[in-house]
């Protein structure tokens, strides 16, 4: 009804998860209606033999994994945002997590929609199937994933799930360099090894994260985060496969877990969940001026894995260059990286090497065979990045057929308008 009315008088509507997103992309600037998809949350079926759950667009991922978890089950998409973000919100993004080079990110993970177009009659499409395989033509259902809220609006989901691994393997291993840390990270993924969890975080993230841990291991240098699917049978097997290649690119201290207790108990994951909180601390308390207000960048690209090294130092040149003081973190198991600086959003000096340092990133990316945005979209602030992206492909053709595509799905352009495109 809203999508026929929001057409009928041409009122531009902005839909709305959790709103925590982070390029801008649920931002409504030019006046109209904000819909938000907080109470549609029923997950309104489980099917364990036939391998999916149909979710309304409001329902978190927490929530979902509560349901789930009992069942030895769950949805593999894991966010660091997964207790707030809905699905609506992780359909829209393409949202990826952690698991993202074990189990890809949303993409692989959507086997139908319920949407509403923003047309006429405000019409209802049901696209996509229950089953794993399933062709129905044009794949809509894969356009509608990523698409930021630009083209439909997403009612449910219709998720594959996937059992609970049954045991985890696990690493926390610190490095004088990144360039050991990575060269281990190539180690294991030409050992043909599909991590279930393989993050980086360098010597300042840690730092900084560590220093309000308690009870968990933090040392002075880069760590690597590794977590493996291994049976119990073998777990002693993958522990002495982890722990030796790490050594091998002379790790100074590894700390190695053979179950997932044994993780949780040893709180070798802990220093990953403080990655976000703890930045924002640590700028609050770099900036932390009477009236100043903070922000921090998170940036999101990813490159070929055996280019990490190379972007990193890249990436920290830039930022020394531009006198900005930078963390760098990520999902290194895919090549995502999320390099973060941050600064006041008064300081218009500051805020211009900011956005310098931002679009040598994105070039940084883009140089070493990568792409400018990995798993939180382009919303607001990458729409240059991604027209960056396609130039250097030779197919800027491409945004105009976006936005054609775009014109057939809101013929007004009144859903989302000024994001992604
Ligand atoms: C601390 C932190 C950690 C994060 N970690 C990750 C991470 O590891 N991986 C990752 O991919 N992202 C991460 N994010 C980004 C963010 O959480 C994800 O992009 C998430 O998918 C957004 O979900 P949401 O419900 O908050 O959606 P929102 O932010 O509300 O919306 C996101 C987009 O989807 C659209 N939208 C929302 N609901 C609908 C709907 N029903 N129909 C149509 N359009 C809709 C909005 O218009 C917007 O364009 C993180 C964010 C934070 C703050």
């Amino acid at each position: 009804m809203i999508a026929r009315w929001a057409y009928k008088h041409e009122v531009p509507i902005y839909p709305e998860g959790s709103s925590t997103e982070l390029t801008g992309s649920s931002i409504p600037e030019a006046g109209g209606v904000v819909v938000s998809f907080q109470f549609m949350r029923r997950i309104r079926e489980v099917n364990i033999v036939d391998g999916y759950v149909i979710a309304e667009a409001g329902v978190r991922l927490a929530e979902l994994d509560a349901v789930l978890e009992p069942k030895g089950y769950m949805f593999p998409v894991d966010p660091a945002s997964w207790r707030a973000a809905t699905v609506g919100g992780v359909v829209n993004t393409g949202a990826g997590g952690m698991r993202g080079a074990r189990y890809g990110t949303m993409r692989e993970w959507v086997s139908g929609l319920t949407i509403v177009l923003p047309d006429q009659r405000g019409t209802i499409l049901r696209i996509g199937c229950k089953t794993s395989k399933c062709r129905q033509g044009y794949d809509l259902v894969r356009l509608i994933v990523g698409s930021e809220g630009t083209l439909a609006l997403v009612a449910d989901a219709t998720l594959r799930i996937t059992p609970r691994p049954e045991n985890l393997v696990g690493m926390l291993a610190f490095f004088k360099s990144v360039e050991d840390l990575m060269g281990a990270v190539v180690d294991y993924k030409s050992m043909g090894l599909q991590p279930y969890i393989m993050e980086f975080m360098d010597s300042k993230t840690v730092s900084i994260a560590g220093s309000s841990l308690e009870g968990a291991p933090v040392e002075n240098g880069d760590a690597l985060i590794v977590a493996l699917e291994a049976p119990r049978e073998a777990a002693s097997r993958f522990e002495a496969l982890l722990r030796n290649v790490a050594l091998r690119r002379r790790a100074f201290k590894v700390y190695t877990a053979r179950s997932t207790s044994e993780i949780e108990a040893m709180g070798l994951m802990e220093l990953r969940r403080r990655f976000f909180p703890a930045s924002l601390e640590y700028a609050r308390r770099k900036i932390g001026k009477p009236g100043s207000r903070v922000m921090v960048l998170i940036e999101d690209i990813a490159v070929p894995p055996s280019k990490l090294p190379e972007a990193v130092k890249a990436i920290r040149r830039s930022a020394e260059e531009k006198g900005l003081e930078v963390v760098i973190g990520g999902h290194v198991g895919d090549g995502n990286l999320h390099p973060e600086t941050w600064f006041d959003p008064g300081d218009r000096e500051w805020v211009s090497r900011v956005e310098a340092w931002f679009e040598d990133v994105m070039k940084i990316a883009l140089e070493l065979g990568g792409t400018v945005s990995a798993e939180h979209g382009i919303g607001k602030v990458k729409r240059r990045g991604l027209e960056m992206e396609l130039e250097r492909l030779g197919s800027l053709r491409a945004l105009e057929i976006m936005a054609q595509i775009k014109r057939i799905f809101d013929p007004k352009g009144i859903l989302n308008p000024g994001k992604v495109i």
